[in-house]
């Protein structure tokens, strides 16, 4: 497997070495074996399109219940608002997903979401043990997890 993961490097980039990335990267060994570059880079591909569709609304809900509308996102792909989301882990789909939407909102919106209820800063999407969450940087606290 470890060598496998060498050859996928030029075309899937160092993202293949992150041990958060290597559980995904073990299921498909699992299932296909040593597959060629470009075929496990159609299966992430897959893999973050299947993870856009099930987790954009997950985190819109969020937006909505904390703003009382729900925001307009243009989802196309792997692509949510104006960012691309490189993520074959629920998890990190969801920090990618908030990043995503948060920016959008504020672009767009001018609005800033998610607010810390105690410090009135805004959020910042992070992942803390391997558990997508808004994090407040002002008080360094975790204030909700995303979706
Ligand atoms: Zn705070």
């Amino acid at each position: 497997m470890s060598s496998w993961v060498v050859d996928l490097e030029p075309v899937l980039g160092s993202e293949v070495h992150d041990p958060l990335v290597r559980p995904w990267l073990e299921e498909v060994f699992d299932s296909h074996g040593s597959a060629p570059a470009w075929y496990v880079e159609e299966l992430a591909a897959q893999r973050q399109r299947e993870l856009v569709a099930e987790l954009v609304p997950v985190v819109l809900d969020q937006a909505e219940a904390a703003l009382g509308h729900r925001p307009e996102m243009r989802v196309d792909g792997n692509t949510v608002g104006h960012d691309q989301v490189w993520a074959v882990t629920r998890a990190l789909a969801l920090v990618w997903i908030a990043d995503a939407a948060q920016s959008l909102i504020a672009s767009r919106d001018r609005v800033v979401w998610p607010v810390c209820p105690q410090h009135r800063v805004g959020q910042h999407p992070e992942l803390r043990d391997g558990i997508a969450v808004w994090v407040c940087r002002t008080g360094d606290h975790v204030v909700d997890r995303i979706g």
